[in-house]
């Protein structure tokens, strides 16, 4: 059941370990290679998120190898941030030893703000020299100023991402994504596509953020995960590709 769509990674899902995802490693990296996949972030909920991971996780994470049945994994982290400066609750010393930071706003760690407010929240966390990105910049529940976050993203040389499952857990998404894709075209800010699967079967599914790329009219090459070279070159880990 290979993805049809020019997309080599799915670089943010959850486990079993997030507490409300329902796969393991391994269902995840199997369903990963089934669809043709070469590259699988794993990317848990920071441990701000109720019922997810202790910092013990975060800090073993290497015993996860780097390439496992025939898929190369990224070990990462979906942080949360924390209050509107942008701060976000994993620290400097368990964030330097992952390959992938994102940093994103969920209700259970922070209240919706204003759209000042989660702009600074945004553009704050963008300035973390550890966080590569934001996850769904365009979650309704916290509005933003789209064409701000796009800018700072693109001057941080940091992602944004267009997230697949928003258009099942996060109603109304589709138009403050397009939005955003527009202003990423605009301003020329790294695009990535991802799943956020919580389950196995997930993994991969990319249909409808793709469709927003489309309807953007961003280039293939703007968007980070069309190509395992890309991606490894972002994460400075080409290195472990080659050797
Ligand atoms: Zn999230
Ligand atoms: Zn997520």
């Amino acid at each position: 059941m290979k993805t049809d769509l020019p997309l080599v990674a799915d670089l943010h899902t959850h486990t079993l370990a997030s507490g409300h995802a329902y796969s393991t490693v391994q269902e995840m990296i199997l369903t990963a290679r089934e669809k043709g996949l070469e590259v699988l972030a794993l990317t848990e909920h920071g441990p701000a998120m109720p019922g997810s991971c202790h910092l013990y996780y975060f800090g073993n994470m290497r015993v996860i190898p780097r390439q496992w049945n025939g898929v190369f994994v990224l070990r990462g982290v979906e942080a949360n941030i924390i209050d509107y400066q942008g701060n976000v609750d994993l620290k400097p010393r368990y964030l330097k030893k992952l390959d992938i930071v994102w940093a994103g706003l969920h209700a259970p760690c922070l209240e919706p703000g204003t759209v000042e407010e989660n702009t600074a929240a945004l553009t704050g966390a963008l300035c973390n020299p550890f966080v590569c990105g934001i996850t769904h910049p365009g979650n309704p529940k916290f509005p933003v100023d789209e064409e701000k976050i796009a800018e700072v993203a693109a001057r941080e040389g940091k992602m944004l991402e267009i997230n697949n499952s928003s258009f099942l857990v996060r109603e109304g998404s589709f138009d403050r994504c397009l939005q955003i894709a527009h202003f990423c075209r605009r301003y020329k800010t790294i695009v990535c596509v991802n799943s956020d699967a919580h389950i196995a079967r997930d993994v991969g599914n990319f249909q409808q953020a793709w469709q927003i790329v489309q309807q953007a009219q961003i280039p293939e090459d703007q968007v980070l995960n069309t190509s395992m070279e890309k991606v490894l070159s972002f994460f400075n880990i080409i290195d472990d590709w080659i050797n």
